[in-house]
């Protein structure tokens, strides 16, 4: 025999432990400030691989995923967008028309640049703008598609139902040419992510 509230409040107790089944959001679109919280969040999330990013120039690469990811959240909400605005590491498994995820490279210095990763279910159509505007933009080396596991394989893209996900390298912290350039521009950063999702994902 089943006692009905002593399993009730066993249940209740088991929810609150496991708040990963507890919640879904949905919105238009998902912005992912890339190692942003870390390295506290990687221990009650069972992080066992806790990437801090890299850094450059005194900066943290963290703390630029930010505030590019904020600016874009500003500005896409300020044009009646529904912007779910995720950090590094987090329960939720979301859903929503677009998902990017943002970062910074670091390498041997200026062995890098500007790239993205995406699954195979994201639209050449979408890859192809992200590249053609910021290939405009950025005066540095765009070093490709894909080129590592990491960015084809992101743990990001589990944690979202979006027909459109891309990783975004923004470009390399650690070649002091392009940190100095970027430095300066990461709130005009946010403003072009935000114009090429708002193009992508018309309201
Ligand atoms: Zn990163």
């Amino acid at each position: 025999m089943i006692r009905l509230p002593a399993f009730s409040a066993l249940l209740a107790s088991v929810l609150l432990l496991c708040p990963a089944v507890a919640r879904a959001d949905d919105g238009d679109i998902v912005v992912q400030a890339g190692h942003e919280g870390r390295p506290a969040s990687c221990v009650p999330h069972h992080v066992k691989a806790c990437n801090v990013g890299t850094s450059g120039g005194g900066a943290r690469e963290q703390t630029w995923t930010a505030a590019v990811a904020d600016r874009a959240t500003q500005v896409l909400r300020e044009h009646g967008y529904t912007v779910i605005r995720r950090p590094a590491d987090y329960d939720e498994h979301d859903t929503a028309r677009a998902a990017v995820f943002l970062h910074f490279d670091g390498a041997p210095a200026c062995a890098s640049g500007a790239s993205v990763g995406f699954p195979s279910t994201t639209s050449r159509a979408f890859v192809d703008a992200w590249e053609t505007r910021y290939r405009a933009w950025f005066p540095y080396r765009f070093v490709g598609e894909n080129f590592t596991k990491n960015e084809h394989e992101y743990y990001g893209f589990r944690k979202v139902d979006a027909p459109e996900k891309m990783l975004i390298e923004f470009g390399e912290m650690t070649c002091p040419a392009q940190q100095r350039w970027m430095a300066p521009r990461l709130r005009a950063m946010g403003d072009e992510l935000a114009a090429f999702l708002m193009e992508q994902v018309p309201r």
